[in-house]
């Protein structure tokens, strides 16, 4: 009789480093990255082009915040990030692992067993940034996650539109013992009215979730090269906060910090 063997775990990375997070709940705190491949979103503001598709190979930091990167063919087992999470977790430098991407739900399958080992060998709350828009995949790694940063995309800004797909996702998070908040991107182009029914969907689930809206930074669109997205006005935030505030509790403005760094 022939033994069976078991599969190993793979994924398919970009890069892992150590850094500053730069947006939302979690800014300012330092953070191991682990930056997924792939992404079924196309949001025109997307600064994170290149996880769109698999690279043939991704980069991983050999000690944190040195950006001395080793290369390494994709895919990677789950052991190998094992073992690079654990070489980046020096004592007492970071406050959390954040899973980002591209779209890291995309990889559920691989996080539901790839969780529960990096949390018990670094004993560090798990981060998941996403577009929201995935809950099925959500449900199957909820169990190991500490906090969420969901993207809400506003057709105006992103071309994206998915709100039952985010009330679902917020829903499930606000059941659970997850912490969660809301990012919301904001350029020129805003249309107001999409703004007031994002705030209506969450306070709809919990007025107490934070939105954070963030203003974009300026780019040329990886989606349509012809266009540039420009950053809102001082007077459009003030004016857009004031209306989110009578809707829900904590309207918080902040840009990416992490690029005023000049930071990876
Ligand atoms: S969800 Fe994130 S990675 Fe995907 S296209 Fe939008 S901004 Fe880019």
């Amino acid at each position: 009789m022939t033994a069976k063997t078991t599969a190993i775990a793979t994924a398919r990375l970009v890069e892992v480093f150590s850094a500053i997070q730069g947006e939302g709940f979690n800014v300012g705190t330092r953070q191991i990255f682990i930056r997924f491949a792939l992404c079924d979103l196309r949001c025109h503001f997307c600064d994170s082009a290149n996880t769109w598709n698999t690279p043939d190979t991704c980069r991983i930091e050999r000690s944190p915040g040195s950006r001395d990167f080793e290369v390494h063919s994709n895919p990677i087992t789950l052991f190998m990030l094992l073992e690079w999470i654990k070489r980046q977790n020096i004592p007492n430098l970071h406050d959390s692992i954040s899973l980002t991407g591209g779209e890291p739900l995309l990889h559920a399958s691989f996080l539901v067993e790839f969780l529960p080992l990096v949390r018990s060998a670094t004993r560090l709350p798990i981060y998941l940034e996403t577009g929201g828009h995935r809950t099925e995949q959500l449900a199957m790694v909820l169990p190991y996650l500490d906090s969420v940063g969901m993207d809400f995309k506003l057709e105006s800004v992103s071309g994206e539109k998915r709100f039952p797909e985010h009330a679902s996702f917020l829903k499930l998070c606000n059941d659970s013992q997850v912490e969660v908040f809301v990012k919301i991107i904001v350029s020129d182009q805003t249309d107001v009215a999409e703004l007031q029914q994002a705030a209506q969907l969450v306070a709809d689930t919990n007025p107490l979730i934070p939105i954070f809206l963030q203003p974009v930074t300026p780019l040329a669109s990886p989606v349509h090269t012809d266009k540039y997205i420009t950053a809102p006005s001082p007077d459009q935030v003030l004016v857009w906060q004031g209306i989110m505030k009578r809707i829900v509790k904590q309207v918080r403005v902040i840009p990416q910090t992490h690029k005023m760094l000049n930071q990876l």
